[in-house]
């Protein structure tokens, strides 16, 4: 029988546990206050641990309670847009800091795996796209030339090779990319948490930011039972934020992700399925996802344009396209078990953006799917932004947040983006 579970994931019942935690019961001053408990606000309280600051970090449900928690787990060092383009958007000298800041970013989660000992069944095994269309192998080599140009560790896979690492004939080929892998999201967030906890940081759970207001320079946040009065504070709400600053809930188009996964594979059908044990996300607008998680799970998912009754409907879409991609599965192998879905923020342009909110108030906004290693990534940056490193240092400038014109109809939108990537995916 397939279990929805609290925010639902198979990973609530393979993480270890989080550091215990409380909620804020008083009224409390601190330096820097971070607002949210995922990568994001977890990796900005591990920068700034050593820092002279007084670090206080509150979340409204529990740790990694929004995406961080529910992901699929790939931990892959690109985001959406290829080098050219992002040059092209943001100049040469800004362009290439952002390129070699993703481009590190999946080797920067695993070295913070290892030097805190992090228990997340992580694999630094290499992280695939499988290329569906004669027209995405065209689009895929361009990508590969030009990450080869920033010394990027990726190979192209001819159809043979791709086959034979990931046990499917489906596919005209692949890009492999080596520094990509994959992990127990939710244990890695609570391996953050635990290190944020033993290193000082104060940590409140069930405790959503409810209102801020700027008093004599200084910011005071209401909570349900307390107070903070913070110097600098950290907004890491990302898809997840709320009304509590004005405009930011409005400037990214929220998209659902949905997971489900089998009951644990047998070691015969793993070393046929998935040999290679990377995670596979193939090249589809409405891509198709496929790993294991550490007992040998094997994850798929998908996404609707209407999700209407989608436990059924995503129970249906995994077997289909799992017997498709492999028709090797008997159809009792996948049993499908646990199914759950999350919240991404996309920005227009497909790009991270920093904003400097207010004085002393900073976030970031824009993981397009693409978040682990890009999330933990950005938890530096914001670090850098609280230590008052000069902005021409940060590995990504600043913009204005802008509300998206008519986001009133961000709902509708997606559907839209979401049909037409389905549309394309047919023809290219
Ligand atoms: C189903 C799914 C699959 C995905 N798969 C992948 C993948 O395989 N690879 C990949 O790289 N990325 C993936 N992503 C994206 C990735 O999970 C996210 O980019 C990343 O987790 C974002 O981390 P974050 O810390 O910025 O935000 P979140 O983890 O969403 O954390 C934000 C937190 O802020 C809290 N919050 C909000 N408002 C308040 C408030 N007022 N007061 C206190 N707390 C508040 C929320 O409760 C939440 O816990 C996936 C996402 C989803 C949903």
């Amino acid at each position: 029988m397939v279990q929805t579970t609290h925010n639902g994931s198979i990973w609530e019942l393979t993480a270890p546990a989080a550091p215990v935690t409380s909620h804020l019961t008083a009224d409390i001053n601190t330096d820097v206050l971070i607002i949210g408990g995922g990568y994001t606000g977890l990796s900005t309280a591990i920068h700034l641990q050593h820092s002279s600051h007084d670090i206080t970090l509150i979340e409204a449900h529990s740790i990694a309670w929004g995406a961080s928690g529910r992901n699929g787990g790939h931990v892959l060092p690109l985001i959406r847009k290829d080098p050219k383009a992002i040059i092209a958007q943001l100049g040469i000298e800004q362009g290439e800091r952002l390129i070699r800041m993703v481009g590190e970013s999946a080797d920067y989660v695993f070295s913070l795996i290892n030097r805190y000992g992090i228990d997340c069944d992580a694999e630094q095994n290499g992280w695939i796209q499988a290329i569906h269309s004669q027209q995405q192998l065209a689009i895929s080599s361009k990508r590969f030339e030009q990450w080869q140009h920033y010394d990027a560790d990726m190979a192209m896979l001819d159809r043979q090779q791709l086959a034979e690492l990931m046990g499917s004939e489906a596919y005209l080929g692949g890009m492999l990319v080596k520094s990509g892998g994959h992990i127990n999201p939710l244990a890695f967030a609570r391996g953050l948490a635990r290190v944020a906890v033993e290193n000082g940081i104060n940590i409140f759970t069930d405790t959503p930011a409810m209102t801020i207001e700027q008093i004599d320079k200084r910011w005071q946040i209401k909570t349900r039972m307390g107070t903070i009065t913070a110097n600098k504070v950290v907004f890491a709400t990302a898809a997840y934020s709320d009304a509590l600053w004005p405009g930011l809930q409005k400037s990214f188009l929220p998209f659902y992700l949905y997971n489900i996964s089998t009951k644990p594979l047998d070691s015969a059908v793993r070393s046929a399925v998935l040999p290679g044990r990377q995670p596979v996300t193939d090249s589809r607008g409405d891509a198709h996802v496929f790993h294991y998680d550490g007992a040998g799970r094997l994850i798929t998912g998908g996404t609707f344009i209407f999700p209407v009754n989608w436990e059924n409907r995503l129970i249906k879409h995994a077997k289909q396209i799992l017997s498709t991609t492999f028709p090797q599965l008997e159809s009792p192998e996948f049993e499908l078990q646990h199914i759950w879905r999350g919240k991404i923020a996309m920005t227009t342009d497909v790009l991270p953006h920093v904003h400097e909110l207010a004085p002393n108030v900073y976030s970031w906004i824009g993981c397009n799917a693409r978040g682990i290693a890009l999330s933990t990534r950005m938890g530096a940056v914001l670090a850098d932004a609280v230590n008052e490193v000069s902005i021409q240092d940060w590995p990504l400038q600043p913009v204005k947040m802008e509300v998206i014109p008519a986001h009133t109809f961000s709902r509708l939108m997606t559907s839209i983006m979401l049909a037409y990537y389905r549309v394309r995916d047919k023809f290219m």
